[in-house]
């Protein structure tokens, strides 16, 4: 099994795995839950 996913901040550069404690999770009424970015509270991020 591949761990080598990350999810990365566009913000500020922060990454951690997608499924790493360390992302918070915002609701976003038209889009459902969003990643947010514990170093800078963005929720500007993505997987590659
Ligand atoms: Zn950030």
């Amino acid at each position: 099994m591949s761990v080598d996913t990350r999810h990365r901040c566009l913000q500020c550069g922060f990454e951690a795995s997608p499924d790493d404690d360390a992302w918070g999770t915002i609701q976003h009424p038209p889009l459902g839950a969003l990643t947010q970015c514990p170093e800078c509270g963005s929720t500007d991020t993505m997987t590659r």
